[in-house]
């Protein structure tokens, strides 16, 4: 292969076999990078996307949770996050979009929604931009991109969910505030959930809460920092009285989106109590809440989408901190070259393990 070849897997059509594709290096704009993709790992939107649960542009490159290593900066440089030059050679993870920081919207603290964002694993490939998501080679970075060096300490196992999963609970956790001497009810113990019981515990939660409907999933949450479990199957009284003995719920972790599961998880707060909904991604049915519960509780309701930059940040220091405390890296349970990613996303989608890795570079000699 030329050695100003990439080399992606396209997707063209719901339910079609991807398309391995061949693509000149991009021509970089200011403030822009090309990357050698390291790793990469399929997250449950890029499976709701393939198998058609969700539209999406065609033709694109999938995958947005990816670490590369820089082969190519532009002319006057560029920085990371906190200001450091980076440089070729450098591994780096950055924010699942790239954002126009001139916006109202960024300008008043919410980068992810700025106009005119530009979501890795998302795009329409055009002509300037093909290689966009981590089913490649390599990728583009945009300008707008946060980017962050990788601790040396991380693998790539544990390094690539960075950017979407482990940024996306730092978040909840920011909106969630100080959770000291807290009671936690973590809703949802998928991969979000899972990093949310670690973070919520490293955060100085008194009890973390571990909820779901799946008994393997729940016994899993005990290795990543959950106290207690409550299964979600169980009536809403016997998990209450149990939440209960030990204080009640002050802060709800909400990673399921499953209606059903935000409603009774509201009834589950303490006055004062605190819910943050992350899961709610997908389309669903409206809510029922009591309002007269909400205002004689006290209660907060708070929505997250994405993220936002320092979210990414903590996440890494997170993890840097405590990768060998918390079994992150087993979560990627099976791992394939690039040109078997059909077998890979069929592999996932019958949901074996929470992540499967790609190894795009595989193919290159
Ligand atoms: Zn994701």
């Amino acid at each position: 292969m030329s050695n100003s070849k990439a080399t992606a897997m396209v997707f063209e059509k719901v339910g079609q076999p991807f398309s391995l594709t061949s693509f000149d290096f991009p021509k970089l704009n200011t403030g822009e990078i090309l990357v050698r993709v390291v790793y990469a790992t399929i997250c449950t939107s890029d499976l709701h996307t393939f198998y058609g649960r969700r539209c999406s542009h065609t033709h694109s490159i999938l995958g947005h949770e990816i670490i590369g290593s820089i082969i190519e900066i532009p002319k006057n440089g560029i920085n990371d996050f906190y200001g450091d030059a980076l440089k070729v050679g450098d591994k780096i993870t950055w924010s699942v979009y790239a954002h126009n920081c001139n916006d109202e919207l960024a300008k008043r603290g919410m980068p992810q929604k700025s106009k005119d964002l530009f979501k890795y694993g998302h795009e329409k490939i055009n002509e300037t931009y093909k290689l966009n998501g981590g089913f490649a080679t390599h990728c583009h970075l945009k300008r707008g991109s946060t980017i962050f060096k990788i601790p040396k300490n991380l693998t790539p196992k544990e390094a690539t969910p960075l950017n979407c999963t482990h940024a996306t609970i730092a978040g909840a956790i920011r909106l969630a505030g100080d959770l000291k001497g807290k009671n936690v009810l973590v809703s949802g113990v998928g991969m979000l959930g899972l990093s949310a019981c670690a973070m919520a515990k490293e955060s100085g939660a008194n009890v973390v809460f571990a909820m779901d409907v799946e008994e393997k999933r729940l016994q899993q949450s005990k290795r990543f920092g959950a106290d207690l479990s409550l299964n979600a199957k169980e009536h809403l009284e016997v998990s209450l009285k149990i939440a209960k003995e030990f204080g009640g719920i002050d802060v709800i972790i909400e990673t399921s989106g499953v209606p059903s599961a935000v409603e009774n998880g509201i009834k589950m707060l303490n006055i004062g109590g605190i819910c943050v909904l992350i899961g709610s991604v997908y389309s669903q049915r409206d809510i029922s809440i009591n309002a007269e519960t909400i205002v004689r509780n006290l209660l907060t309701i708070k929505g997250l989408h994405n993220y936002i930059h320092e979210d990414l940040a903590k996440a890494i220091v997170f993890l840097s901190k405590n990768n060998t405390k918390y079994p992150f890296e087993d979560l990627v349970g099976k791992e394939f070259p690039i040109e078997q990613l059909d077998i890979a996303f069929d592999f996932a989608d019958k949901q074996s393990c929470y992540r499967v890795g790609v190894q795009p570079n595989n193919i290159i000699s």
